[in-house]
């Protein structure tokens, strides 16, 4: 039940989620075709299939999400930004720019640098998502959906920056800061996520 179009686009959107530290990159004036293609919808039909829409809450219920990701995948940021906003990596679906969300009276948007915001919902304190402000697209908590519990441990980000007190197991694609950036031209900036 799959839709056959998926989103190569996805994978490129989904790097800018890691936030605060990295001013200057990631400038829409800077973003490869693939991503500019993502942002307007575009979706590359070599990649993964798309995943089914699915549907969050936080713990109270008092917020709901529904999206359709890009890709049925999870991916983990463990820049010391998301560290120190979720006690732990950052483990978020693809970024989506269309989301519906429900019970918006109740999320809080905390802007954590001049392009990044993050919401959490005001009464249960669970985090919602990270949102990119220049491409406007969300990463949810991939925690929020349970019908993620399949989806594919596809990549993580900054693992420069993990400590060393915890490890993934398992085999994926791994990034570090640096080759975060330089994957997309825009490299230059040594600073950790
Ligand atoms: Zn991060
Ligand atoms: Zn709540």
């Amino acid at each position: 039940m799959r839709s056959a179009e998926a989103c190569k686009a996805g994978e490129t959107e989904q790097r800018i989620h890691f936030g605060g530290r990295h001013r200057g990159f990631w400038k829409l004036t800077s973003l490869p075709p693939s991503a500019g293609d993502a942002i307007m919808g575009v979706r590359d039909e070599e990649s993964d299939m798309a995943a089914d829409r699915i549907e969050g809450k936080c713990l109270c219920g008092a917020v709901t999400v529904r999206m359709t990701p890009p890709q049925p995948h999870v991916e983990a940021c463990h820049c010391g930004m998301c560290r120190r906003w979720g006690g732990g990596p950052f483990l978020s679906l693809k970024m989506v720019t269309n989301p519906q969300m429900e019970g918006s009276d109740y999320i809080a948007r905390y802007p954590s640098s001049d392009w990044a915001e993050r919401g959490f919902c005001k009464k249960c304190g669970t985090h919602i998502f990270y949102y990119y402000k220049p491409a406007a697209s969300y990463s949810f908590t991939a925690g929020l959906f349970d019908s993620a519990g399949g989806f594919q441990f596809a990549e993580e980000i900054f693992i420069d920056d993990k400590p060393d007190y915890y490890d993934f197991a398992g085999q994926r694609e791994r990034l570090t800061g640096q080759e975060v950036m330089a994957k997309f031209g825009v490299g230059g900036s040594d600073e950790a996520g």
